[in-house]
């Protein structure tokens, strides 16, 4: 999941093609990756929670805020589903949840190691 988010960061669309899963996949979907990619500058990523489990689980649930920048600032929070094949984890789909305002004393977001009211929550 880490690494879907490093890959819409840094425009890796084979990746993050490889990494829907097949059923997940459709015409088009490079197109519209690739204009999401160059339109979204992504400033930070924080798990809220993995709900993963055992070695054996084929299933997974990850929720995440992930933080953008343009055309304002905002966030993608959501639940989203992966399941495992061959060793592999393949993004499913997800539910979008509400936006989460952080605590004015949680570590801001874009991993500046200050306190959210200290950097971006002012
Ligand atoms: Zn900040």
């Amino acid at each position: 999941m880490r690494s879907r988010y490093t890959a819409y960061h840094q425009g890796d669309i084979d990746y993050l093609i490889a990494t829907y899963h097949p059923t997940q996949r459709y015409g088009g979907q490079r197109a519209a990756i690739g204009q999401s990619v160059a339109a979204t500058t992504w400033l930070g990523l924080r798990v809220l929670a993995i709900e993963a489990g055992q070695v054996a689980d084929s299933k997974g649930v990850v929720e995440f805020i992930a933080y953008y920048a343009d055309p304002r600032p905002g966030q993608v929070h959501e639940r989203s589903r992966f399941v495992r094949q061959k060793q592999r984890w393949f993004y499913v789909d997800g539910d979008a949840l509400p936006p989460v305002e952080p605590k004015r004393s949680d570590p801001c977001w874009c991993g500046s190691g200050k306190k959210y009211k200290a950097c971006h929550g002012c």
